[in-house]
This record gives C-alpha cells, structure tokens and sequence, in this order.
C-alpha cells in the first residue's frame, strides 16, 4: 500500500520490504534472509517514529538506546548541514578541524578525573577495540608484555568486532563464529535475580566482588591487564549490580595493578540523568570510558574513548617513537563533531540530565507496575533505560529457567505494542525500554499503557495456545 504522511512524502512498504531483502541486517537470523518484512520506519519527530504505512509508533528502545535529544531536530540538521558546506572531511593523521579540537576539549572538561584524552572512533564497538589495543600497547611499552589478559562478565555486551565481541559475554551470540579465548575472560554476572534465596545481599556483593579477585588470582596478576564492565549491563538485560559493586570491583583492580575500562556506550550521554554515569552515579573514575550512541543522539555515528593521564603520561615524551599505530579514517570527523558539540549543547541548554532525573524514577515506577501481569517474571532499570522479563515455561511467571518456548515472548510483545502505537525492544524473553530522554510523563504513561496492552495480550495468546 503507498501512503501519503506527515511531510507530504509517499513509501511504498512492499517495494521497500522487497528491496530490503538484498540488506543483510546486523543479527540476522539466515533462515529469514531474502524474506524478512521489517517494519519500515519512514519518518521521526521527537519521541514519535512514523512506519511507511502511516502508523505513529512511540520509539521504544530511542533507536537502540542512542537517539537521546530526540529525533528530527532542525538545529541538528543546520549544525551538520553547515559544517559538510564548510568541509566535508580532513585528514585526522595529518590535520585537525576545529569542530574535533572542540569538542575533544569540551569532553575531557566534563569528563572524571584526569580522563583528558579523546581519541575518537566510528562507534561504541571500535570505541572498545581501541581500549583494549591502546591497553596492550601500553603494557608492551612498559615492558611487560605478558600483561594482556582481559575479564568481562557474562552477559556484557561489547560489540562487534572481533576484539569487542571476544569481551562480549552473551553466551546465545557465541554459536556459529570464532572468538578470540586465550586473552579474554569471563567471570560471572552480579545479576540481583542470581543471588542464592539464603544468601544475604551484603554476601553476594562479596560474592561478585570475589569473582574478579578469584579470576585476576587464577590468571596471574602479572597477566591480567584491564577489567571491562559496562556499569548497568544494558544489551544483557538492563541488569543493575549490587550497590557498591563497581567501587569494590574498582579497589581490586588497584591492588593488583589492573585497569578499569567502564563501558558506557548506553549509560553516558544522560540516560541514567548525568553526563558519565560512572562517576556520578556509581562513584568511580575509571582509566578508561567507552561512549558512542548518545555522543552524537545517533544524528551520525561516532565513537570514543577516554583516556586517563596516567595512562598517557606513562610514554616518554623524551624516549619517543612509541606509536599508537591504530585509528581510522573517520577519526574525529568534523561533520559527527559538529554533530556532538551541537547534541551536548542542547542537553545542556535544555537541561536534559535534570529532566532524566526528575522523570526517571516515574518511569521506574510505571515499569514497576507491570509485575502484576502473571507473565512478567522481574521488572528493572535505572534512569530511562529499564527492561520487563517475562516466563511463560513455568506457568507461574516466577523464577525459573528461561526455556525455549519463552524465546519468542519478546517478539510477540513486540507485534501487539506495534499494532497499538510502540515499538519496544526485543531480547528473547525480554522487553527493553530506553525511550529519547526528552519524553514528558504523559509520554511516560502512553508508552506504559500500550506495553501493558501488548503484555497481556501476549498472555491471552499463550493461554489460548495452552502454554500456560
Ligand atoms: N558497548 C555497549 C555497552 C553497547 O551496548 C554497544 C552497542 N549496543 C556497544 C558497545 C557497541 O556499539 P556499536 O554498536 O556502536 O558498535
């Protein structure tokens, strides 16, 4: 059907949907290759996407937890227009623009500690991948180039490099390719819902805490160069550590020497109402942060990463010839610079991490009302990112194991919140939230009204189908 919508533009979704088969989508499952029909996103406002069949759909997931101001900003637009007029593209080895300096300058002022080093990348996943080269670098430069070995946790998502997906620690993505094991290491994930029901939470914070220690012991502490941990694992389930977690799992990592490499590729930028969570929120300051997504509110892609002074500090400036022989084309590109001075300058302007702050816990309270639906299993989040987890295996929505008739329950959500105006985030047996962070509480109850409507209609169907 050819429809016409919101600026005067026609989409034909079939033809679109026939042509998209020739696109080999990111986590595509290969049965569905030259037959999957996406839902087509045609165009955005705000909180709002429209599908080219005219449907207003409230975004969700905010693209994949990136397009943090919202979409369709016209400053944005005049930003990124303008700089492409004024130049397109420099070389970053041998030029720099004044958008990169810039905005290079404005991060390492905001950043914790002395993390007053941006070298930026084309997204979170190279963000990652440069972390760990740049660590190994550092500890081959020392002369200590034993010291490789790296731990990440379970569950964690990284990305999708072979380095970053070698950290990652998703068991159900390890089935059909290679990964790099000699080096990367993974402990489990201080999950809430995996503490023992006798078990007091004081003891598996020591639990968790322990898990590294024991891990860094069992490789060697000579061996072991960085922990990665993304503060709140996101693509995991949106799972929230015991308080204290990362401040304890931080002092280990000083005793023995360690770096601590913080992930924030989904928390920083204001989702959990500040800048970098990994201070202000979880009282730490890290060698290194990883960000992209909400760097630029996904306008255009870019990365980076943040880099201590210590670290920095370790070349000899006298000795020289130490290189960092790793980087890209797009490496500070001036058009996503642009695009992330001027994302930074509206969070700012409008105030964005205090309205996070102010609506977030609403947020989490509406969330938290849909444990009475008999399928939803655990309800959790933090911030404007949280995540609803249903089980329909046990046929009482409680506790156990998540079997393979549960796999489609997110999928199912999915298709019923579409059908009533949202789109949500499907993992598995799981519904992720992480809507633009400028959506108002009416926002708020909208979206939650749909998922509650999509939840219990799911539930009907499976009650119908005798699944539970
Ligand atoms: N780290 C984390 C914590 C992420 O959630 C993601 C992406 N979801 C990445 C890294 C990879 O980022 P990208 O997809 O931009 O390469």
């Amino acid at each position: 059907m050819t429809v016409q919508k919101l600026r005067n533009r026609l989409y034909d979704t079939e033809e679109i949907q026939r042509k998209d088969n020739r696109f080999l989508h990111p986590w595509e499952l290969m049965e569905e290759v030259g037959s999957n029909k996406r839902t087509v996103t045609a165009e955005a406002e705000g909180i709002y996407l429209y599908d080219s069949e005219g449907n207003r759909l409230i975004d969700g997931p905010g693209g994949m937890w990136c397009v943090n101001i919202g979409h369709g900003r016209q400053e944005m637009a005049d930003a990124i227009s303008q700089q492409i007029m004024r130049i397109t593209y420099n070389s970053p080895w041998s030029t720099t623009s004044g958008p990169a300096a810039e905005f290079a300058h404005q991060l390492a002022k905001r950043a914790p500690g002395d993390l007053n080093n941006v070298f930026f990348t084309t997204g979170g996943s190279t963000a990652v991948d440069a972390a760990v080269r740049l660590i190994q670098f550092y500890n081959n430069y020392l002369g200590r180039p034993e010291k490789k070995h790296f731990i990440a946790r379970e569950k964690g998502y990284h990305g999708s490099t072979y380095i970053s997906s070698s950290l990652s620690g998703k068991i159900r993505d390890k089935d059909f390719l290679d990964f790099e094991t000699d080096l990367f290491h993974h402990i489990p994930c201080p999950d809430p819902l995996d503490k023992p029901a006798d078990m007091s939470d004081a003891d598996y914070l020591d639990k968790t805490v322990a898990d590294l220690e024991n891990m860094i012991l069992e490789i060697g502490p000579d061996k072991v160069a960085a922990f990665v941990a993304e503060p709140i694992l996101a693509s995991g389930g949106v799972i929230v550590p015991p308080t204290g977690y990362h401040k304890r799992c931080l002092e280990v990592c000083r005793k023995y020497d360690v770096l601590y490499v913080s992930d924030e590729v989904v928390t920083s930028f204001g989702r959990l109402g500040h800048l970098f969570a990994s201070e202000d929120v979880f009282g730490i300051v890290p060698d290194i942060i990883t960000t992209a997504k909400g760097l630029t509110s996904a306008y255009v892609p870019m990365g980076a990463m943040l880099v201590s002074d210590r670290i920095i500090s370790a070349f000899d400036k006298d000795k020289g010839g130490a290189m960092y022989a790793n980087g890209y084309t797009y490496s500070g590109h001036p058009v996503a610079a642009v695009a992330g001075m001027k994302n930074l300058e509206i969070m700012e302007r409008d105030k964005i991490f205090e309205h996070v702050r102010e609506v977030g816990p609403y947020f989490q309270e509406k969330l938290q009302e849909m444990r009475d639906i008999p399928i939803v299993s655990d309800v959790r989040g933090m911030g404007l990112m949280g995540c609803v987890e249903c089980l329909i295996s046990d046929g009482s929505g409680g506790g156990g194991e998540v079997l393979a008739m549960d796999y489609d329950i997110g999928n199912r959500i999915d298709a019923h919140c579409q059908k009533r105006g949202l789109l949500v985030r499907p993992i598995i047996n799981m519904c992720v939230m992480s809507p633009p962070l400028t959506i108002t509480k009416d926002q708020i109850d909208d979206m939650m009204a749909i998922l509650r409507e999509g939840i219990e209609a799911t539930m009907a169907d499976v009650i119908a189908e005798g699944l539970w």
